[in-house]
């Protein structure tokens, strides 16, 4: 089954009458809601082309324009667009050709009408983009991307709604961009995609596309660490899906839902998740649709320790990938399968699959996607005690991480040297410089140690055959593994920006607490840091943040930990602070942070300031032992007091009346009710002093 064509019953009857059929169908009169029928029409051919492109194409060609209402070159343009789309989705370049070389015919139909050629233009870069993501070019899909974005933004404009406008065609230039800039791991972009994506969806009336922006608005919330509007978003995008009863949207919430899950540490959760996102597929018919979600799945079933059903999964999805000449997901499916295959004793198999994975992700150029491959290629290798191949795996991510980082940092220099170029404001390029050499040093030191370590290995492999101790060497090799598996955990700890600790470094640290978290926490969150992007750009939000981090780095002691806990929050940690001395380092911070603005450039400063919230755990007057997590939503829950008042203040969380669980369960609910009541007293600092 397709895609439900019909979704609003109010075109229902438009729709039925549109559909191509052997008798020459009457289009009903011209209304608002033309564009929308014809995009529905797209829309219905475009999911059975999907799976059956040649039919649909043959199909296409032969359609007949339908009778009275529906001008000319709407139809026609409708034609040629979802002729290319069709055949871009399954690489078939000549189709492509011709559906593009149609659109330009079309450009003297409606003569002098620049929205009619921006929106000709649009598909036109919309097929373009969509064809080259298929063959996994990023870089030609994100440009022709944009362009159809700009383009559709030209034709489409603010009009709401503009009655030519293919709003889906839009929000699907949008989606594509939005899912690159998660790939390059560019969270800030990919989260104003989506939001973008949303609101163009809703302007084509289409709630599942709706809830499939929201979904992974929530996915992009969650990584920048905004797990409130993460779970707000996902519940808005699970009501939109299930009241849509539609199959694909519900499909890709599971699939969004499965994904925050994993980031969670729930990979068996993400697994059941991922499973019922399958069935939804399967329940479509389509074999491609399904093919989209095994590739994760194949994932989530190794690492759940299911290598036998992981490989059945990547054999399932192949095949499919192939005969629409889709590359972009094969070497996924190949790396998991080789993966699976190493779990499963088939050690030279894996090994060339992951060989023939990296390749592929070489060719596209995708660096990112090579070094976590790698990564876990050296971890799997180093399961089954080949700390070699382990080491040569981790050398060569590691490599390209430099790479990858160096880049990384390269784009926001040059970015801030375009925008900054006077001399005062090199301050702040040499700051960054300095990071980035720090960071450099850093990793050539790790590059250093794994030398260290592999000449070590070969010699102690010589001196155990000289001596032949063979128990000795036995003896060695777990030693071995044991010391390669801490050096392969020697990984991405650092935040990239900031060279701070990251949030995952962080998890490993807190989690070795227990059940019992003790130690203080600090929650520092900058106040209006949307305006400086905003009004300053990007690139100076970024320097701000690096210089906020070295500022909390000088504020703290030796012993705690400073971390960036996402976007603009950093978390301190410090062990065994509390009373009047945490009291003292809450307003060291503000001070820090507030009293000095950040210098920007030539003449130009920034003042900026943070709201803070702490406590000290255990905390008094309560009674339950409470893990890092809940620890680290108290403080939160004070920090959101400290912005409600005012921000540039810290709220200290003093004590708790709460006898167990569940009475400290009725605080976090309402822990503004909590506060009203008595039942939390909170401390408060201003920067300036009472
Ligand atoms: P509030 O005072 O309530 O905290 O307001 P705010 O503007 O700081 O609000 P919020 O915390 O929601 O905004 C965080 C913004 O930080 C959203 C996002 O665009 C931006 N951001 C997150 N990560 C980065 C980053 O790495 N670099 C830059 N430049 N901006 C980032
Ligand atoms: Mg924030
Ligand atoms: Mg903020």
């Amino acid at each position: 089954m397709s895609r439900p064509l019909i979704r609003l019953a109010g075109t229902a009857l438009l729709i039925a009458t549109l559909l191509p059929s052997q008798a020459q169908p009457v289009f009903p009169p011209p209304q608002a809601g033309l564009g929308q029928a014809l995009s529905d029409v797209s829309e219905g051919w475009r999911a059975r082309g999907e799976d059956d492109p040649q039919a649909v194409l043959a199909e296409l060609a032969q359609s007949a324009m339908p009778v009275g209402g529906v001008a000319a070159p709407a139809w026609q343009r409708m034609r040629a667009r979802t002729r290319g789309l069709v055949a871009a989705r399954s690489g078939l370049p000549d189709d492509v050709r011709r559906a593009l070389a149609a659109l330009t015919a079309l450009e003297t139909d409606v003569p002098d009408d620049p929205r009619w050629r921006a929106g000709l233009q649009g598909d036109r870069a919309l097929i373009q983009a969509q064809l080259h993501d298929l063959q996994g070019d990023s870089v030609a899909a994100v440009r022709f991307g944009r362009e159809a974005d700009q383009a559709y933004e030209q034709a489409c404009g603010s009009r709401q709604p503009a009655a030519d406008c293919d709003y889906r065609a839009w929000w699907e230039a949008l989606h594509l961009l939005a899912q690159r800039a998660d790939v390059r791991g560019d969270l800030v972009a990919a989260l104003s995609l989506a939001e973008r994506a949303h609101s163009v969806a809703g302007r084509a009336a289409d709630l599942g596309l709706e809830a499939w922006s929201l979904a992974m608005q929530a996915v992009f919330q969650q990584a920048l660490s905004h797990d409130t509007q993460a779970r707000t978003l996902m519940a808005q995008a699970d009501r939109l899906a299930h009241r849509q009863n539609d199959d694909r949207a519900e499909l890709w919430v599971r699939f969004a839902e499965a994904r925050m899950a994993l980031v969670d540490g729930d990979p068996a959760a993400a697994l059941r998740l991922m499973q019922q996102a399958r069935r939804l597929a399967v329940a479509t018919g389509s074999a491609r649709l399904e093919a989209q979600i095994l590739p994760s799945l194949s994932d989530l079933l190794r690492r759940t320790g299911h290598p036998q059903e992981a490989l059945q999964v990547v054999e399932r999805a192949y095949p499919v990938l192939q005969r629409h000449h889709e590359l972009r997901g094969q070497p996924t499916l190949l790396h998991n399968g080789g993966l699976a295959k190493l779990q499963l004793g088939q050690v030279a198999q894996g090994r060339a699959d992951l060989e023939r994975a990296l390749q592929l992700w070489q060719t596209a150029g995708a660096r990112g996607a090579m070094a976590v491959a790698l990564q876990e290629g050296s971890d799997a290798l180093a399961a089954l005690g080949d700390v070699r191949g382990a080491l040569d795996l981790l050398h060569r991510s590691q490599g390209l991480r430099a790479l990858v980082n160096a880049d990384n940092q390269t784009a926001i220099l040059s970015q801030m040297r375009a925008t900054y170029r006077t001399e005062s404001e090199r301050r702040e390029l040499d700051l960054l410089e300095r990071e980035n050499a720090l960071r450099s040093s850093h990793l050539q030191t790790q590059v250093l140690i794994e030398r260290v370590w592999i000449a070590a290995i070969i010699l102690l492999g010589l001196a155990g055959a000289v001596v032949g101790l063979l128990a000795l060497r036995a003896r060695d090799a777990t030693r071995r593994l044991r010391h390669s598996e801490a050096l392969l955990r020697v990984q991405s700890e650092r935040d990239p920006l900031t060279g701070l600790a990251n949030r995952r470094h962080f998890r490993e640290v807190l989690a070795t607490q227990g059940a019992c978290f003790q130690g203080a926490l600090m929650l520092v969150d900058i106040d209006h840091f949307k305006r400086i992007n905003d009004e300053f750009g990007h690139p100076a939000g970024d320097a701000v943040l690096v210089e906020v981090a070295r500022r909390l780095g000088s504020s703290v002691r030796a012993g705690d930990l400073v971390c960036r806990w996402g976007g603009e929050e950093f978390l301190i940690y410090a062990p065994d602070l509390q009373g009047e001395a945490l009291d003292a380092l809450a307003l060291r911070v503000l001070r820090a942070l507030g009293d000095e603005a950040v210098p920007l450039g030539e003449k130009r400063v920034l003042p900026i300031s943070a709201s803070l919230g702490y406590a000290a755990f255990p905390l008094p007057a309560h009674a339950v032992a409470l893990g890092w997590e809940r620890a680290v939503n108290l403080v939160d829950m004070a920090l959101y007091t400290a912005k409600s008042m005012g921000r540039d203040r810290a709220v200290g969380l003093q004590s708790v009346r709460a006898a167990d669980s569940a009475a400290l369960e009725t605080v976090e609910a309402d822990f503004e009710a909590a506060r009203l009541a008595g039942d939390v007293s909170l401390s408060v600092t201003l920067r300036w002093g009472a």
